[in-house]
């Protein structure tokens, strides 16, 4: 039987076609989908598409559209084999997290792409993105002899795992990595899949969620922060849970000061999870005497995590009512491949 694939429009650049005569870009009619690239009709797939009543530039993103994608997706998961969700970059990273915890026990591939040039113009990167991202959604189910499902970016020749890419280029077509780790597959003149870093297969049943709490925050370090600064970063009471962007392997300042005032804010139950400001590696509390100190305090070591993986999965998280320990334990396991032990 032919495979089934879902598009899901959002918005973003990809989505765009340019007018000819006056040459600004407007929507691109989904329903035209096939008109505007024809080599879609080459597919021997059934693919069906849904759009986004308005389609959004992906930086007005919010949990709501985290929330509207997973009730899609839980609305069509019977009569599909794998989606497609079309979405601005800027926040494309973010939501590839946020979905990757948010539909549990997915066993169905979810490839989130975008494009650099709007989909209408000559020199566009979004045919060849769009058109890979079909393929793979279509071939993965075959690809394992079990149902096995992640949320994935794919861009300009490569898979990577949702929630380990962060968007790196807001110039090349190149525009997202994987820094922590490999890509899942590699597309050249063949599609090379390597199947041993790809999730195994999830045990729970499917069972999607779409609550996400708002009651995060972030404190991002740099030499010469204030006190009044890092204060009134912790001045909202509702939120619970900060990610502390961190130097290095996750360090930062060690002044009594600073270091008093975070024992007493986890003292009060907040939780601080510590993420490095470097792309590449991990925090690693202990390595350094700075780092050592966040440690004896309490603050929790997010590891190999990227910002926007931390921060989502903290959004998750409390959407689903974790707290306490078994929120700080689960902070700092994977869910779902999103940091290394
Ligand atoms: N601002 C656009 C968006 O994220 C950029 C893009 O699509 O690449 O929606």
């Amino acid at each position: 039987m032919n495979s089934a694939i879902l598009i899901i429009y959002t918005g973003g650049t990809i989505g765009m076609i340019q007018d000819p005569k006056t040459l600004s870009l407007k929507p691109f009619n989904l329903e035209h989908l096939l008109e505007t690239i024809p080599e879609l009709e080459r597919f021997n797939f059934n693919i069906h598409s849904s759009s986004f009543e308005d389609p959004i530039d992906s930086s007005n993103a919010t949990p709501e559209l985290w929330s509207h994608l997973v009730s899609i997706i839980k609305n069509n998961y019977e009569n599909y084999d794998g989606f497609v969700i079309l979405h601005g970059t800027d926040t494309m990273a973010f939501t590839a997290s946020a979905l990757s915890f948010a539909l549990e026990g997915l066993t169905k591939p979810v490839v989130i792409t975008g494009s650099q040039l709007p989909i209408g113009m000559l020199r566009t990167d979004g045919k060849e993105n769009l058109i890979s991202s079909i393929e793979i959604a279509a071939t993965l189910p075959q690809v394992f002899s079990e149902n096995r499902g992640e949320v994935y970016i794919y861009f300009d020749g490569f898979l990577f795992r949702g929630n380990r890419t962060i968007k790196s280029s807001t110039q090349h077509f190149e525009a997202f990595e994987s820094p922590n780790f490999p890509a899942l597959a590699e597309v050249g003149v063949d599609v090379k899949f390597d199947l041993d870093h790809f999730l195994k297969k999830r045990i729970e049943p499917f069972s999607p969620k779409d609550v996400f709490s708002d009651a995060v925050g972030v404190l991002y370090l740099f030499p010469g922060i204030t006190m009044d600064t890092i204060k009134a970063t912790f001045s909202n009471p509702k939120n619970e849970v900060y990610i502390m962007r961190t130097f290095g392997s996750g360090n930062g300042p060690t002044h009594k000061d600073f270091l008093e005032f975070l024992e007493n804010e986890i003292k009060q139950d907040k939780v601080i999870l510590n993420i490095t400001q470097c792309d590449r590696g991990a925090v690693d509390q202990g390595k350094y005497e700075s780092s050592g100190a966040y440690k004896n305090i309490g603050i929790l070591g997010g590891l190999d995590m990227t910002f926007e993986a931390a921060i989502t999965k903290s959004m998750f998280l409390l959407g689903q009512g974790f707290s306490g320990k078994e929120l700080k334990q689960k902070l700092i396991e994977p869910i779902c491949g999103e940091l290394s032990i």
